[in-house]
């Protein structure tokens, strides 16, 4: 690999000491490059920046001055408020700051300053800034540019003006050093219109426009989604390509019978998917496929087609669960549906018998039986299958990309994969969280449900709640409530389960059986406290969110959530399709306080029943960070530039060019493909690792 100048440790720039070095790494900043990526957080355009001589009270404007003198000065009632009157060519304005006399230390006679506010009328005219800079300190100029001014991400170590003259001294030399480092082809580059690497910095930290600056953010962020696209090719590759996959037969002996005894026809998404799969299983390349709908769209069902399918061609298929209890749902729900068929179902999970261990493991691995359901225990050593064809994985988010890698890795069974999951998300972001995977989508329910009744309600309104409650047990129903902490916590002043179990138990229904289920409690107790709300024997189940994933209880009619101001609207959302899954009419209760900001959230919320509708609100309102989760490494965040949801073009195309370049060139071995590699290497080997592709 070689070895680039913007490896140098910024120590070696110019106006860079031991000082400022220490600094800089308390920004995450430690080399050149890591400088060059740290790019202005705002933009603004000189011609909308106000001469100080034009402002007049009632304007909201963004000005700059020279600090001409400053001050704290004392009011009667205590408050002290900072002052500085600044000056340009035009004219001079005071700026206010009430209750930062602190600033008296932080700015300087002689410093330039961009403010930004509204001018009030206060002994004369007066800016209280919302947010302010200072783009120069002393003689210098504010220099660097035309006629944008940058601000850019600083801290209390590392100033304003200090990273803009650190700029200003090194950016040309940067450049030089950006050109030289320049590893995408002029082939895309073109294709794509986008700007060399050099350039795309220039707009970035230089911009003539802000139009410019918009046009460098663009390429960096088509470059990370682009890396993120390359590695998940090559995993996509390495599981569909590398060797062939298994041709299913269809001879239609098993699927028509089982749409014949069907109750219901096939919505048209779930058509759509189930020929996307089929086209999978009988072509020779390996399927690797995400089927993604809300819950209740009807995924199960697809499944077994895919599952039917795979046994009509003398195929085993496995059906994966995240849990013993949805496990054995599914298994009930197959055998029903497939006994009929002649088709054994068997289950294989933890807690069987030794000797209906035995049998089962025997019947998976003489063949006789070609549906197995169980949990991941099914893919585990001492687990032999005699012609695996198909793996479904239901909840596919319970199990990580490394252990849906490991499935893939398997060098004694290559069966194809379909891994579903009932976390909608919007399509941009599915394919940058799951681009080494096909997708399908089921983006309609079947007809005659019922949608949860959601309303939301301030706590002084809990007794009203409980009411409520008390006439839904009276007429047989069961009912959740869902808590965001398991035990009182100090540090937080959070309803928890534990203490509200007791509470609601004793005081609230005392006449009604109240179960209490959390995640840190033994996983026999989680496994009975489950089972018997299942059975009908409890009526209230106090929770955390482990009921999230779960089970399906057809007659539990109301789910309360404590909190909910605590929760993301996708979480939410699957807690809500715990209910609603029987004949009656249900209810989703949030609970929170009045005047939070999360109001206007949750009435997003109570106002949609759509997934894909709530997700992209939470994308839009949460932002993208949260929802990559644990693929995120300490300060290595996965996107930086691109926007899921305005990028969706650059996301399609990033997805495009890295698919071909891996199909045309699957180890990047070609020499115009070195630097792509190189660049890929050193700064994404986590995701390389991730994905098991290093
Ligand atoms: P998911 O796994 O996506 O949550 P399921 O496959 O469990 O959804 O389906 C939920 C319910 O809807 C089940 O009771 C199933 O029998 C029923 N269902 C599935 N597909 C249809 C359909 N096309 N029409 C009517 N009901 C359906
Ligand atoms: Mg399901």
């Amino acid at each position: 690999m070689s070895y680039s100048q913007l490896d140098r440790p910024v120590q070696f720039l110019k106006g860079v000491g031991p000082k400022r070095a220490d600094a800089f790494r308390s920004l995450g900043i430690t080399t050149a490059r890591d400088l060059l990526y740290h790019v202005p957080r705002r933009y603004d355009d000189a011609s909308t920046v106000e001469p100080i001589g034009n402002l007049d009270v009632g304007m909201d404007v963004s000005a700059m001055g020279r600090v001409r003198s400053k001050g704290v000065i004392p009011t009667r009632r205590g408050l002290r408020i900072f002052q500085a009157v600044i000056e340009d060519d035009s004219g001079m304005i005071t700026v206010a700051w009430p209750g930062q006399p602190w600033l008296d230390r932080k700015l300087r006679e002689g410093d330039t300053l961009l403010v930004t506010g509204k001018v009030r009328f206060f002994h004369g005219r007066q800016l209280q800034p919302r947010e302010f800079t200072i783009v120069a300190r002393g003689g210098e100029s504010v220099g660097g540019g035309g006629k944008i001014f940058v601000t850019y991400p600083a801290s209390e170590d590392l100033a304003q003006w200090v990273l803009r003259e650190v700029f200003d001294k090194n950016l040309d030399e940067m450049l030089k050093w950006a050109s030289d480092d320049e590893y995408m082809s002029q082939e895309v580059l073109t294709k794509q219109s986008l700007p060399p690497l050099a350039q795309a910095f220039a707009w970035m930290h230089r911009p003539d426009s802000i139009y410019d600056a918009e046009r460098g953010r663009r390429r960096l962020a088509f470059d990370e989604l682009f890396f993120l696209q390359l590695v998940q090719a090559q995993a996509r590759r390495r599981a569909t390509e590398l060797e062939p996959g298994i041709v299913h037969e269809r001879t239609n002996e098993l699927v028509r019978p089982l749409h014949e005894a069907l109750p219901f026809a096939l919505t048209d998404a779930q058509a759509t998917a189930l020929r996307e799969i089929y086209a999978d299983m009988q072509s020779d390349r390996r399927m690797n496929r995400l089927l993604q709908g809300d819950v209740g769209s009807g995924k199960t069902a697809v499944a077994i087609f895919a599952m039917v399918l795979a046994a009509e061609g003398g195929r085993q298929a496995a059906l994966m669960a995240p849990t013993e209890i949805l496990a054995e749902q599914h298994a009930r729900t197959l055998g029903s549906l497939l006994g009929p068929l002649g088709l054994e179902v068997v289950l294989l999970t933890g807690s069987l018998s030794a000797a209906d261990r035995r049998a089962v493991l025997g019947a998976i691995e003489s063949g006789q039986s070609l549906i197995v359901v169980g949990t991941h225990a099914l893919i585990q050593e001492g687990v032999t299958f005699a012609k695996l064809g198909l793996v479904v994985v239901d909840e596919q988010h319970r199990f990580g990309v490394k252990q849906r890698m490991a499935l893939l890795e398997r060098a004694d069974i290559r069966p194809d994969v379909l891994v579903m999951s009932a976390t909608p998300i919007p399509r941009s972001l599915a394919m940058a969280l799951y681009g080494d995977l096909d997708l399908s989508i089921l983006d309609e329910m079947p007809p005659g449900r019922t949608p949860v009744k959601t309303v939301l309600r301030s706590p002084d309104r809990r007794d009203a709640v409980y009411t409520f409650v008390r006439a839904q047990i009276e007429e047989g129903r069961q009912v959740y409530v869902v808590y965001p902490l398991v035990a009182e916590s100090e540090k937080v002043d959070l309803l928890s389960a534990t203490e509200e179990h007791a509470r609601l138990a004793a005081e609230v229904f005392p006449e009604a059986r109240v179960g209490l289920l959390h995640g840190q409690l033994p996983s026999e107790e989680k496994d009975t406290m489950m089972r018997a709300f299942l059975a009908g024997d409890v009526d209230v189940l106090v929770a955390t969110t482990v009921i999230e994933v779960g089970i399906d209880v057809a007659n539990a009619s109301v789910m309360i959530v404590e909190h909910a101001e605590r929760f993301g609207l996708s979480q939410l959302h699957q807690l809500r399709g715990r209910v609603g899954r029987g004949a009656a009419e249900s209810h989703c209760i949030l609970i929170a306080e009045p005047g939070e900001d999360a109001l206007e959230r949750l009435k997003v919320f109570t106002e949609s029943t759509d997934g894909f509708e709530i997700a992209r609100a939470d994308l839009r309102i949460r932002g993208q960070g949260d929802l990559f989760g644990s693929q995120q490494h300490g300060k290595d965040p996965v996107l930086r530039f691109a926007d899921l949801m305005a990028d969706e073009d650059l996301l399609v195309d990033a997805q495009r060019e890295a698919r071909l370049m891996i199909s045309a060139d699957p180890d990047l071995e070609r020499p115009e493909h070195q630097q792509v590699r190189d660049h890929l290497v050193a700064r994404y080997h986590h995701r390389l690792a991730m994905y098991g592709v290093g």
